[in-house]
């Protein structure tokens, strides 16, 4: 039997479905394991909360010690509310508000993720009003190709997240030579974020080298920074989620030890997904099961606004009859039931028989399932649950 993945429907009957599930036991050991491998190396975790931002969830992350990404005020305003300490809060996004960049500077967060050069004069001149000094960091944009789903590659030339690669050393100097006019801010390092779900380390190991290149430009530049952020992207195995629950920290990190780091640099990831995808899972019923003309459909109570990304990426999600157990397999298309033909969670699917009534389990739905959700069709937002609650 495995460790994880046992879900108790027993309990699950009193509970309206859909709703998410989290595994708390994977979810610390996931965290217990990134820990244990970032230990006595120069390198500092901020989770990416865009991949979750249920309370509950990042309360337990908070008791890891380890910071948050964020890209918008109201990210910021659920790290602060659950006690993430401000000093780890860093603030990246292409569409920073004059609102969001007040609330981030009132409440001293470490760094701005720089994404353009009018968003830098917006943080300059709004850190002038309020007679504060902030830390800012640029976001490169590398032209790395992450091979993932195209809405998730983020570090290409023509995309809008970053600042091109070429440009990057006129603006440096730009700012630090122009002391009077961006006197509010200050420039601490750099930052890149290539795309998500990566599995294959040899697509990080471009962007090893490029900072190892923008570090031996810098230095003869006489130019110092301190931290270095690369962002996320450590995939998960949506396929097998029951044999890889938890992901490879070690190649992962092992391939960013590669980076020459200066004893005062400190090396910054922002992960998500990889932190909370597997110990997820969104639980729904089982409505209707109705036959087409050479299909069978199974009806869920979960549509695409309870979880987007089968709609969205085309993602695939292992889905599991929990009700049934047994071995007996059957070709389903397992849709919900929204009015939008897109709403599809997955077709010819061989799955344990169903009826109506089963539970199913959507697995690695932890991260971008709960976070996504919304409410068309005037549905209730899906609420998650902790695995200690039941
Ligand atoms: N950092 C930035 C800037 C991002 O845009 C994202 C995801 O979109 C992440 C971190 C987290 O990525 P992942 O969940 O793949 O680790």
């Amino acid at each position: 039997m495995n460790k994880y993945f046992n879900f108790p429907i027993e309990k699950f009957q009193l509970k309206e479905t859909p709703f998410y599930y989290y595994d708390e036991n994977l979810l610390r050991d996931t965290l217990k394991s990134l820990i244990e491998e970032i230990k006595e190396k120069p390198f500092i975790i901020h989770y990416a909360i865009k991949a979750n931002h249920n309370l509950k969830i990042l309360k337990i992350i908070k008791e890891f010690g380890i910071g948050v990404d964020t890209v918008s005020g109201g990210e910021i305003k659920c790290a602060l509310e659950v006690g993430f300490p401000s000093d780890k809060i860093v603030f990246a996004g292409v569409g920073k508000t004059e609102k969001e960049i007040n609330y981030a500077i009132d409440n001293n967060i470490y760094c701005f993720n720089v994404e353009s050069i009018p968003e830098l004069d917006s943080i300059n001149e709004i850190a002038k009003n309020k007679n504060k000094i902030v830390n800012i960091a640029f976001r490169i944009n590398p032209n790395i190709d992450a091979h993932t789903h195209k809405y998730i590659t983020t570090g290409i030339n023509e995309n809008k997240f970053g600042i091109y690669i070429n440009e990057i050393y006129d603006i440096i100097d730009n700012v630090l030579n122009n002391k009077e006019k961006y006197s509010n801010i200050k420039f601490i390092g750099i930052h890149f974020h290539i795309g998500s779900q990566i599995l294959d380390m040899k697509i990080f190991l471009p962007l090893v080298n490029l900072i190892n290149e923008i570090q031996e430009k810098l230095k003869e530049k006489n130019i110092e920074i301190t931290y270095i952020d690369v962002g996320g992207g450590l995939g998960i195995d949506y396929e097998n989620p029951e044999k890889n629950p938890i992901p490879n920290f070690k190649e992962y990190f092992n391939l960013y030890s590669k980076i020459n780091l200066k004893p005062n640099q400190k090396l910054h990831f922002e992960l998500g997904r990889a932190i909370i995808c597997q110990c997820g899972s969104m639980i729904s019923r089982v409505t209707y099961i109705k036959k087409g003309l050479n299909k069978t459909f199974v009806i869920m109570d979960a549509g695409m606004n309870d979880l987007i990304r089968p709609a969205l990426y085309q993602a695939i999600h292992q889905i599991r009859n929990i009700s049934n157990l047994k071995e007996e397999k059957e070709k389903y298309d397992v849709v919900g039931p929204i009015c939008e033909s897109s709403d599809v969670f997955i077709k010819d699917y061989y799955m344990n028989k169903a009826k109506k009534g089963d539970f199913f389990a959507f697995l690695s739905a932890g991260a971008y399932g709960e976070s996504m959700a919304f409410m068309y069709n005037a549905r209730e937002l899906i609420k998650g649950y902790l695995s200690s609650e039941f």
